[in-house]
């Protein structure tokens, strides 16, 4: 059978199992899409302050921007002519921001997930990786040559039982979770994991605050600044592309760590650095940060809302945050439900497998601070319908 044949008799059967992807056409019109003439408010970006769709944070920055930082790319990796200073400033402010001794920025999530832990890790390394962290973590796993398990999500008790199992035999255990759970919307308990790190001087934490920076902790830097527990977390690291509304990611980290990765990290090292435009955004969007406390609190007040109104209704719902699933079961029944949501006007879209766990369809609603309480109202409605 040759490749062609092979593809095209496995898209049918994804096709079969309602599990086909296709992309959507669509344009948008600050917090709404239009997609096949139709106009929803978007409730499937992760543009959870709604700066994305704010046109007067964009007037802003352009009103201050010089012909000279308006470079749309940085024509090289950062280690031949790509470091542009906008970002040493970046990583100065994040250092300082976080009160760690260094930071580091790469091009997207993506790349510090999959290089970070393949840099760092020897075959005497042992991760314990939540069951439900992200398909970046499981790719850098995949690529380290470190022995991994996974732990039931969010069991501590289960991970606790394989660090005794795995401490005494490697060098070091690296227990990697997400703060805020991309699919189900819940959360991990950072304190917790720090108190079990304490307890056994082999364990380092990695966390990622991909869907938590800028939305928790009194200056929106993620879960670990509202746990008070930045310093005791090894790896932590955060993406600019949700709800900072740009692009690009970044590590906390201590001056030593920092270098190696420079050094060894390969989607660090091989590739083109991100525009100093890109960079002079997130710097402009950082700087404000800060000052977001009352999108931060809208957006709790909204989640919380949606969250019990589910609650009420008796439908399973195990977020902790703006994130929270309608949970459906198959794909095709998925399918139907977001179709019947779009209707009432809500751009809500199935997440089906390999996203997430075969059986475990569900409709994700990424809940925006640019949302009104009215519009929340008029969404559960339509959920009831
Ligand atoms: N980590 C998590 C938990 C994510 O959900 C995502 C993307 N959705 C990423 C990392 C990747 O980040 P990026 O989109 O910047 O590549």
């Amino acid at each position: 059978m040759t490749i062609y044949e092979r593809i095209a008799e496995e898209l049918d059967k994804l096709e079969a199992q309602s599990n086909l992807r296709r992309l959507p056409h669509l344009t948008h019109q600050e917090k709404h899409v239009v997609v096949n003439g139709r106009k929803m408010i978007n409730l499937s970006s992760n543009d959870y302050l709604g700066l994305a769709a704010d046109r007067s944070l964009r007037e802003e920055f352009l009103q201050q921007l010089t012909v000279d930082e308006f470079m749309p790319t940085s024509s090289s990796s950062r280690l031949l002519t790509g470091n542009f200073t906008i970002y040493d400033r970046l990583e100065e402010e994040l250092a300082n921001r976080f009160g760690t001794e260094a930071a580091l920025v790469f091009n997207c999530g993506y790349h510090a997930n999959n290089g970070i832990l393949p840099a760092v890790c020897t075959s005497q390394t042992v991760i314990l990786a939540d069951k439900l962290v992200h398909a970046s973590l499981i790719d850098g796993i995949r690529l380290s040559n470190a022995t991994c398990v996974r732990y039931r999500h969010n069991d501590l008790t289960q991970l606790q039982r394989l660090i005794e199992k795995h401490h005494a035999q490697c060098d070091q255990l690296i227990v990697v979770t997400e703060s805020v759970f991309s699919m189900d919307g819940d959360r991990a308990d950072l304190r917790a994991l720090v108190a079990l790190k304490r307890q056994y001087p082999k364990v380092m934490l990695y966390v990622d605050e991909a869907h938590a920076f800028g939305l928790y902790g009194p200056t929106g830097l993620g879960c670990a600044e509202e746990e008070s527990c930045i310093a005791d977390i090894d790896f932590l690291v955060g993406t600019f592309g949700k709800a900072a509304a740009s692009a690009g990611a970044y590590l906390v980290c201590n001056r030593l760590l920092r270098q190696w990765l420079i050094n060894k990290m390969r989607p660090f090292i091989f590739t083109t650095a991100l525009p100093p435009l890109q960079m002079a955004w997130t710097l402009f969007i950082l700087r404000r940060l800060p000052a977001m406390g009352q999108r931060r609190l809208h957006l709790q007040q909204l989640s919380a809302s949606l969250r019990d109104a589910l609650r009420q209704r008796g439908m399973e719902c195990p977020s902790e945050s703006h994130i929270i699933p309608l949970m459906i079961g198959p794909s095709s029944e998925a399918i139907l439900r977001a179709d019947a949501l779009q209707r009432h006007g809500f751009y809500l879209l199935p997440v089906r497998p390999p996203t997430v766990p075969e059986g475990t369809s569900r409709i994700r609603i990424s809940l925006t601070a640019a949302l009104t309480q009215e519009e929340l109202q008029q969404l559960i409605k339509a959920i009831d319908e």
